[in-house]
């Protein structure tokens, strides 16, 4: 049964609240979300990533505030969706170690692209940062990319979208690579 937010109901002659709340989510440092929900089920929680091996964070390096992760709400079970790792920390604003380190594999891939010349593999590279956040740079980031990705080959575009596919916000995503 689906209980309101802040509602309270009343047995055992104790009146209960129920209250919801964001868990802590274990990811790996290359963007692999171990567990969602580190604090409900610390069962599930892995010092190591079982798919490429690397560390895994419950904090943010930069401020040592938790990385958020699912959201409960007392009396509701959640339907497990999609719960890809967050771009950013939003305690303190930093882009996470995953973040960071697609944004580089997508300019060093942006730099190896022979198709382009210098100044469209320059304007590709600057577009990537607003790409990643919605900001009102955001569009023209996108136009700015739309009009280079033309020109890059087949490979050279899968190979982005799968770098930046889970990072890149949801204004860009829609944009760029709608389902
Ligand atoms: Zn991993
Ligand atoms: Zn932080």
């Amino acid at each position: 049964m689906r209980i309101p937010r802040g509602f309270s109901d009343n047995y055992d002659g104790q009146e209960r609240r129920h209250e919801s709340w964001h868990d802590v989510a274990q990811i790996c440092t290359n963007g692999h979300v171990i567990n969602r929900s580190s604090k409900k089920y610390p069962q599930h929680n892995n010092d190591f990533c079982d798919k490429c091996g690397q560390r895994t964070l419950t904090k943010c390096e930069k401020c040592g505030g938790d990385i958020r992760g699912e959201y409960h709400v007392e009396g509701v079970a959640s339907f497990g969706g999609d719960f890809p790792a967050p771009a950013f920390c939003v305690q303190c604003g930093s882009p996470f170690p995953w973040t960071v380190s697609r944004l580089q594999a997508a300019r060093e891939l942006a730099a190896e692209m022979e198709e382009l010349t210098e100044e469209e593999r320059e304007s590709l590279s600057r577009s990537l940062d607003d790409l990643i956040r919605d900001t009102p740079q955001t569009t023209v980031s996108v136009s700015r990319f739309k009009k280079v990705a033309k020109k890059i080959s087949k490979e050279g575009l899968s190979g982005l979208r799968e770098i930046l596919i889970d990072i890149v916000s949801e204004t860009a995503k829609k944009s760029i690579w709608p389902t």
